[in-house]
């Protein structure tokens, strides 16, 4: 018997880990004429803007915004920092480790990768060991990714500062908080962070477009020692114009502006510590119903253990080709748009792996209705798997009784 088609009509829910669902008044704000761009509204709201930034980053120092995504965010960092002939550290749990690795050597540098597999967090012990070995400190930077968007790993980034003190080593520390800005807790000065890529799609819930490059007074002692800068890519101006089209060498991108001045204004009015806490009780729901799928048949998890879980991202295996078949199902049969597996694995094997994006505009609804949807779809699709996923999602949303 065929079931009459019910997604047709109703809102879409982009579940993937970025783009993320933009809230309607960030769409409301971007939804004007050009701005004037040397006079006036735009370029006084740019000093409250970059303060508003630079709190989400947990940081009292400077920021750089490029046109760009995080691709450009990461080309920022390491064009500012890191000649042809350096030697960069990348620990790696996952595929954006790798491809930092990689532009890093696009521009000349030599990058040591560290691999810890894509289940695992990041091995404070490992990273001291290649840090002692480089006793003519050649290591210039550490590339550090927060939360591995493609495994769903979160490391922990202020061990490796606490790492690179104890071993004495002056490497700078850079993060990557493309995915977890916004989402999961991060203390840029707090945790030693020199140098942090951010981008604007994900948990800061505007149009791909923008990119942010957070650094410190070291990491600007860095590029003040660099033999020269692409004069594009040089974060000196951007972070203390003297006009205003330095900030962004060029023509602003002008309604991203007003959309992430509206982000930013959610994000501060609902406070740093609820955003989070919101995010990690939308991601234990998600975990506890996962939980209760993998009771029987095939469904994990990538991470086992939820003390090293993103709560902005959480990667899942079936076997293939279920995660693909799952995710064509809810597509079509829902508006539910769920995330590509993305270097788990070689052929087949990546077609076994999915993700669910949970960052930025989310709530209860909506992680109750992704669940369900995911529920209907193992049912219709006959993808074994345990029973009371809905239910142990509905009581970590709801609390317990009291
Ligand atoms: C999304 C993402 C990137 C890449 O960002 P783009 O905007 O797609 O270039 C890099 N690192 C992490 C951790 C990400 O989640």
């Amino acid at each position: 018997m065929s079931l009459p088609p019910i997604a047709a009509h109703g809102r879409g829910y982009l579940a993937i880990p970025g783009p993320s669902v933009m809230p309607e008044a960030v769409l409301q704000a971007m939804h004007r004429p050009s701005p004037n761009i040397y006079a006036g509204e735009l370029i006084e709201m740019m000093p409250d803007l970059t303060r508003d930034l630079c709190r989400v980053a947990r940081t009292k120092h400077n920021v750089a915004i490029y046109i760009g995504n995080g691709h450009a965010a990461w080309e920022a960092a390491l064009a500012n920092t890191i000649k042809e002939g350096d030697r960069v550290l990348v620990p790696s749990s996952g595929h954006f480790a790798n491809t930092w690795a990689d532009m890093a050597a696009g521009i000349g540098a030599h990058a040591d990768i560290l691999d810890f597999g894509k289940q695992s967090p990041f091995d404070a012990d490992r990273i001291a060991e290649a840090l002692k070995a480089d006793t003519a400190h050649t290591i210039k930077a550490v590339l550090a990714v927060h939360v591995d968007t493609s495994s769903s790993i979160r490391n922990d980034v202020a061990a490796i500062r606490a790492t690179l003190d104890a071993v004495g080593h002056p490497a700078l520390l850079m993060a990557d908080c493309i995915a977890s800005l916004g989402c999961d807790r991060f203390e840029m000065d707090a945790w030693g962070v020199d140098v942090m890529v951010a981008a604007c799609q994900k948990g800061l819930m505007v149009p791909a477009g923008t990119a942010f490059v957070f650094f410190n007074d070291k990491a600007a002692a860095a590029r003040q020692a660099m033999p020269r800068v692409s004069r594009y890519w040089d974060w000196a101006p951007r972070a203390n114009p003297e006009g205003f089209w330095q900030y962004f060498n060029g023509t602003a991108p002008t309604h991203h502006l007003y959309g992430l001045r509206v982000a930013l204004d959610m994000i501060h009015a609902e406070g740093m510590e609820a955003v989070w806490a919101r995010h990690a009780r939308l991601a234990r729901a998600i975990w506890a119903a996962c939980d209760a799928w993998g009771t029987a048949g095939r469904l994990q998890m990538n991470v086992s253990d939820p003390d090293v879980r993103s709560c902005a991202v959480t990667s899942l295996r079936l076997d293939t080709p279920d995660g693909t078949r799952l995710r064509a199902w809810c597509e079509e049969n829902l508006g539910l748009t769920l995330g590509i597996g993305l270097g788990m694995g070689e052929g087949r094997e990546s077609d076994a792996y999915f993700r669910l994006g949970h960052m930025g505009h989310v709530n209860g609804h909506m992680v109750l209705g992704m669940l369900g949807g995911i529920e209907a779809g193992l049912n219709a699709l006959s993808i074994e798997h345990g029973a009371g996923a809905l239910e142990a999602a509905a009581r970590v949303i709801g609390g317990s009784p009291e």
